[in-house]
């Protein structure tokens, strides 16, 4: 059975063809800058890879373009649409409607498109990457699997703000939570390395990539979470600040004279690594930079390392205690300067990092020292696997 997976972001399509028998890779792309003169097309798995220079005016054109390479006669994955047995759409926001991923029909897509205004940037792209599959590939069954479904299992007294109630009835102002995907994935394969049934751990995933979240997982649901009404909340990340005094926001417009817009843009784009060291918000960069002495790139590491510290010992407390630490995406996954940072001081929590284990790289693997009760584990994130493995259980 093959699988094609869709992520549309506001400007950019990823796909995989993914064939579940073996669950290989068969098939891989990407559309970057659509719907700008300088659109491109790069697909092709390893050495094959290659980059064509396309106008793509909108998702439909990347969609035709992602869809005409898969069945290209000279080299294409595959023959026909026919090999094509389903598709799954990342989709981030589901608001309260969706706590599981849903065959697409027009009621679903109907909600999607009223939860865009909880996602004005990304929903509309991925209902158009829906509409457009289903405008080439006629009925061919589409799913739709949301950033959003796996936290709908969080109690109110972590999904709601204190703020006058009326928002949440009038609004749906409360935390959503994203990344959810990923989370669950990760915890899943924690339960699987550790052997153990889901439902007998607690555990905490951090995912700490460009973006970054960290969710509480108690029995397989996700009891809390850091990223709230929008991805801003929580740690502070690559180009965004995370938590900070909300007043600051209104210092910004009322003494600042920013306008909204700028003031968001200030708090998405340009803070959190980039903003603090002022040279990047990729932390291979800052890492570099800290290595040379650089103060604001090592205070970048310390803002970034304090926050997940933080979230992770409000987690255990709120569990009453963890069995697993999972770290994964971009940062999690390579930089082991920032995992000792996150995780050094916390042995009288029987939380013990394994400085030798944890200087080494590669797949799944364990980070903790033998005497650690809590197991510290590196899991790579596979969103697109989950949303193919969403699939099948759906179609059968
Ligand atoms: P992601 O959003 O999961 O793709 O993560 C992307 C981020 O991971 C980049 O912006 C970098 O900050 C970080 N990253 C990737 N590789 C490394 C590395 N070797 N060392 C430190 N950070 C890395």
């Amino acid at each position: 059975m093959k699988i094609l997976v869709m992520n549309a972001g506001s400007s950019s399509l990823k796909y995989q063809l993914i064939d579940m028998a073996t669950e290989e890779v068969v098939a891989i792309g990407l559309c970057e800058r659509v719907g700008s003169e300088d659109s491109f097309h790069k697909y092709g798995l390893d050495d094959n890879e290659r980059k064509i220079e396309v106008h793509l005016k909108d998702h439909h054109d990347a969609v035709q373009a992602a869809i005409d390479a898969l069945i290209d006669p000279a080299d294409g994955a595959i023959k026909s649409l026919d090999e094509i047995d389903a598709v799954g759409h990342r989709v981030v926001h589901g608001g309260e409607y969706f706590s599981s991923s849903v065959l697409i029909d027009q009621d679903v897509l109907d909600k999607v498109k009223e939860c865009s205004k909880l996602a004005p940037l990304h929903n509309p792209a991925g209902i158009m990457g829906i509409e457009a599959c289903a405008d080439i590939m006629g009925d061919k069954p589409q799913i739709a699997v949301f950033d959003t479904a796996f936290h709908q299992t969080m109690p109110a007294r972590s999904y709601m703000y204190p703020l006058p109630y009326e928002l949440y009835e009038t609004e749906r102002i409360r935390r959503y939570g994203f990344h959810g995907t990923s989370h669950r994935y990760v915890a899943e394969r924690a339960a699987a390395m550790l052997d153990k049934p889901i439902d007998e751990l607690k555990i905490i995933t951090c995912h700490l990539g460009n973006g970054c979240s960290i969710t509480a997982v108690d029995k397989g649901q996700s009891v809390d979470t850091s990223m709230g009404f929008t991805p801003l909340e929580g740690l502070m990340m690559g180009t965004r600040c995370g938590n900070i005094d909300p007043a600051i926001v209104t210092y910004l417009i009322g003494e600042l004279n920013m306008t909204p817009a700028e003031a968001n843009d200030l708090m998405n784009k340009k803070s959190g690594l980039l903003g603090v060291s002022g040279l990047s918000n990729d932390l291979r960069d800052v890492r570099a930079a800290a290595e040379a002495g650089n103060e604001r790139a090592i205070l970048a590491y310390e803002l970034y390392s304090y926050a997940v510290k933080r979230y992770i010992g409000s987690y255990v407390f709120s569990m009453g205690g963890i069995d697993a630490i999972v770290i994964t995406a971009g940062v999690g996954e390579n930089c082991d300067r920032m995992r000792r940072m996150i995780l050094e001081g916390l042995d009288d929590l029987g939380i013990v990092l394994d400085a030798e284990l944890n200087a080494k790289r590669g797949g799944e693997r364990t980070i903790s020292a033998a005497n650690s009760k809590v197991k510290i584990l590196i899991i790579p994130t596979n969103e697109e696997l989950m949303i193919a493995k969403d699939v099948v259980e759906l179609i059968g």
